[in-house]
């Protein structure tokens, strides 16, 4: 199939996919209550003729398309479909969320919608490739939840998947622009907690309680030193303190404080250093006071790391598409759990420019004016079904 037969072929899908988009933009639903979404994403594959598996409480959806090629290599596509707790702000705005403060800020409106048109098209050829390509929406990627339950469900098994291809779209670059990166893409992503137990007592006696106020705010400064002082300057990482939680009375002094945070990290090695390390310098330094620290484990997601042989294979289908213009980005320190499928399996996640300055399509992820340039959907169907056929029938490197 030609670039050009493929571009024709994504062009005609355009209308349903913006439709697709809009109807979950309307609808969004926050990690693990994507049950209306699931539910639309399965009707929708089931009129393409598929048999869609919904997973995690009908959450999630997995369907499969066999090539009639024969027996061959098995490729998940995966698209994460969970909104976030922000109120959107444009009330003009015609497929705007019917959702008091939920909101798809991050565009996985369009995850999804790009998701089922490469189903289609992928279904539609299924007689040029072997193997199998099976399609996985995910919830709950927000929260760094969905990715563990779903390979636990199994979506990686029978047939063993051997390679991986997601993307996520990007306002910060224009449409047309193919962000493609061997290696490290995005940092990993852990939330964690400290609470420090003092004792609690009268503001005014201060002497016969122990104030774990003070004994917290030295925690979050020695945090602070984990970047600075311990991780090599060649290398980069994030320990933010974005919560601080004590007290219920200017006079009282509390019997705890919590802290909670988020780490990131571009190695594993950095980022096992640096969880244990927090749990350390917050012990160390609340015993030197004679306050005891409890650390929180929170969910997390491993670096988001591209094989090198599957960044090259999508990086040259991207290459093929009329319009897309492709580069190499920097790494991002955001996190995102599709870094649990890619550890398991080859893969490749990318970036698709979705901003449009001119038209003021340019607001940051997860801001309540974040929206998408639509026409973002048809070139990240292409770059998708390529990448899906290319490693079906010929395979990485
Ligand atoms: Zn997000
Ligand atoms: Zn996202």
């Amino acid at each position: 199939m030609s670039p050009e037969e493929l571009e024709r072929a994504a062009r005609a899908l355009a209308p349903q996919m913006v439709a697709d988009r809009r109807q979950l933009h309307r609808h969004p639903e926050l990690a693990g209550r994507e049950r209306e979404t699931a539910a639309y994403i399965a009707s929708r594959l089931r009129d393409l003729g598929l048999e869609p598996r919904l997973l995690l409480g009908e959450t999630a959806v997995c369907a499969d398309i066999r090539g009639g090629g024969g027996p061959g290599r098995a490729l998940l596509v995966r698209a994460d479909i969970d909104a976030l707790p922000i109120q959107e702000r444009d009330p003009e705005r015609p497929y705007r969320s019917l959702s008091e403060g939920v909101m798809h800020a991050c565009g996985h409106d369009g995850h999804v919608a790009i998701a089922l048109a490469t189903a289609e098209l992928l279904r539609e050829r299924r007689a040029e490739f072997p193997g199998l390509a099976r399609l996985v929406f995910q919830p709950a990627e927000e929260v760094a939840g969905g990715a563990a339950p779903m390979i636990e469900a199994g979506v990686m098994e029978s047939p063993p998947i051997e390679g991986v291809i997601g993307l996520h779209l990007w306002s910060g670059q224009p449409v047309g622009r193919v962000g493609v990166r061997a290696g490290t893409f995005c940092a990993s992503a852990d939330e964690f907690g400290l609470e420090v137990r003092g004792r609690g007592g009268h503001g005014a006696l201060p002497h016969q309680a122990l104030d774990p106020v003070p004994i917290a705010s030295l925690v979050v400064l020695g945090l602070q030193t984990l970047v600075s002082r311990e991780t090599s300057p060649l290398e980069s990482a994030v320990v933010t303190v974005g919560q601080v939680s004590a007290g219920q009375a200017f006079n009282v002094i509390p019997e705890t404080v919590l802290l909670r945070g988020t780490v990131r990290a571009f190695t594993e090695e950095d980022r096992g250093r640096l969880l244990r390390r927090i749990g350390e310098v917050g012990a160390g330094i609340a015993s030197a006071f004679g306050a005891s620290v409890r650390q929180i484990e929170g969910p997390g997601c491993p670096p988001v790391v591209c094989d090198p042989a599957m960044a090259e294979l999508v990086r040259r289908a991207a290459a093929t598409v009329p319009g897309a213009d492709v580069f190499e980005p920097d790494p991002l320190p955001i996190g995102d759990d599709v870094g649990l499928f890619l550890r398991r399996a080859p893969g490749c996640y990318f970036m698709l420019g979705a901003g449009d300055p001119p038209r003021g399509i340019s607001a940051p992820h997860h801001h309540p004016d974040f929206d998408i340039d639509e026409a973002c959907l048809p070139l990240g169907a292409q770059v998708m079904t390529r990448s899906a056929l290319d490693f079906l029938t010929a395979g990485p490197g």
